[in-house]
């Protein structure tokens, strides 16, 4: 009677759709958008249309699993699946990346969603800052911390934190009539807070679990990902910008990442400059730095940071023009004409789609760019194209320094080992057939088709 379903997140990295039954009780376990998903049918200008015809051009290509009592009313009103009460107890959420918390917005706002309390503070401040596109509906959003217990029929759901590249990350233990059910979530095992993963290893090891949904990102035949540790970006880091004295230091990172954060204001600390992030950054640290478990660099108090406004917005949002109000009377915030006037002291944030900026800037010849990586999703062949392209018309001075939010092969293989499941059920990974070297036995789910538990 108790059953796992996994709708996304099969043979994929990331896009984690998990349904788990108990007799009458039914949750999902993250409701992720796979990274390209559109990919095979749409391109360019020509999108799904989904804001006139809700869900029916995901439907006819199979992009969304048609699944009655689930979605919301004008998601379906232009499909052939009938709008039905949602038959759905609830959602839980291990953490705010899009891979496993974008498609929320299809999901009948009446079906609550549990999420951890930082991750839905990053939840507010990513639908403030991220236009009309970024929304994860109007659901009744619960928030949980590590050592909440959450009933939800037949089931209890108990979230333990994780370390990974983004605050507010579980794992969870569910414990069903048949026993407990384990689920990783995202993790790493080499992060500064590696011990919250081993306290989810350890408490999932302690439940005996018979089934433990793991991710495995890194589970391949080869890893080309540089396996340095946050510490290591930093010393790498402090290097290069130490290097380039008289130039400016650009940085590339996902600006959800938090820990890259506070790497690079320490780096800008030990080596005499400012680190300067875009308002959208300082919005999230601004919004975080409440929850007194997170440590988080208030970029608008702290002596070596800054935040960046560009110029010229006809409309900035509200949360953009905030910030552009306090230029000249805070000293905090600055424009692209003072990174140009100050380059040799500052450290530049600059993500994928904020490229422009430098053509405000005109970075010195032989600056220097650290692209600086920590998700699998910010690959992407074009983008390193076009990065290339901008990296050689500016004559800058190309490097990287990345961490992976994401433990590797012999780390999860151990974690696995450690806890022992009755089986493995891979997820979030293109290998999960590796994972039959792990010594446990392995399930690997095929999509759509469930598994009894
Ligand atoms: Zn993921
Ligand atoms: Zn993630």
């Amino acid at each position: 009677m108790t059953h796992i379903t996994v709708y996304g997140g099969v043979d994929h990295i990331g896009g984690n759709k998990i349904l788990l039954e108990d007799g009458d009780t039914r949750i999902f376990l993250d409701f992720g958008e796979q990274f390209n998903f559109k990919d095979d049918f749409f391109a360019d200008w020509l999108k799904p249309r989904d804001a006139r015809t809700g869900l029916k051009d995901y439907f006819h290509f199979d992009l969304i699993p048609k699944i009655p009592g689930l979605y919301g009313k004008r998601w379906l009103a232009h499909t052939d699946l009938k709008y039905e009460k949602p038959s759905f107890d609830a959602i839980f959420i291990s953490h705010m990346h899009f891979d496993h918390a974008m498609h929320l917005k299809f999901v009948d706002d009446d079906v609550p969603v549990y999420l951890g309390a930082a991750a839905d503070t990053i939840r507010r401040s990513w639908e403030t800052t991220g236009g009309t596109s970024v929304s994860f509906g109007e659901h009744d959003f619960r928030t949980f911390r590590t050592g909440s217990k959450v009933n939800v029929g037949s089931m209890e759901v108990e979230p333990i934190h994780v370390d990974h590249s983004v605050p507010g990350a579980y794992g969870f233990l569910v414990h069903t009539s048949a026993g407990c059910v384990a689920y990783t979530g995202d993790l790493r095992l080499h992060g500064p807070r590696s011990d919250m993963t081993k306290e989810f290893v350890r408490h999932a090891a302690a439940e005996n679990p018979i089934a433990l949904i793991c991710e495995g990102t890194r589970v391949s035949p080869s890893d080309p990902r540089e396996d340095l540790s946050e510490m290591e970006v930093r010393a790498r880091a402090m290097e290069l910008v130490a290097g380039h004295k008289n130039k400016l230091a650009i940085v590339s990172f996902y600006p959800k990442d938090v820990d890259r954060m506070r790497t690079f204001r320490d780096v800008a600390k030990a080596t005499g400059r400012k680190f300067v992030v875009s308002a959208k950054i300082a919005h999230l640290l601004e919004s975080l730095k409440g929850d007194s478990r997170i440590s988080v660099p208030d970029p608008m108090t702290d002596p070596n940071m800054l935040v960046y406004v560009r110029q010229g917005m006809q409309r900035p949002f509200p949360y953009e023009k905030h910030y552009i109000d306090m230029r000249g009377s805070s000293d905090h915030v600055v424009n692209s004409e003072d990174v140009a006037k100050r380059q040799n002291q500052l450290i530049f944030h600059n993500d994928f789609t904020q490229l422009t900026e430098l053509i405000d800037i005109l970075p010195s010849p032989g600056s220097l760019f650290i692209r600086s990586k920590s998700e699998p999703f910010e690959e992407d062949d074009v983008q390193d194209e076009v990065l290339k392209n901008w990296i050689s018309s500016f004559k800058l001075d190309f490097h990287q320094a990345h961490a992976s939010g994401h433990a590797n092969m012999e780390e999860i293989f151990h974690m696995v080992r450690d806890i022992k499941p009755k089986v493995v059920i891979p997820i979030h990974t293109e290998h999960s057939d590796l994972f039959r070297r792990c010594g446990r036995s392995v399930e690997c789910p095929v999509v759509r088709k469930t598994i009894s538990l």
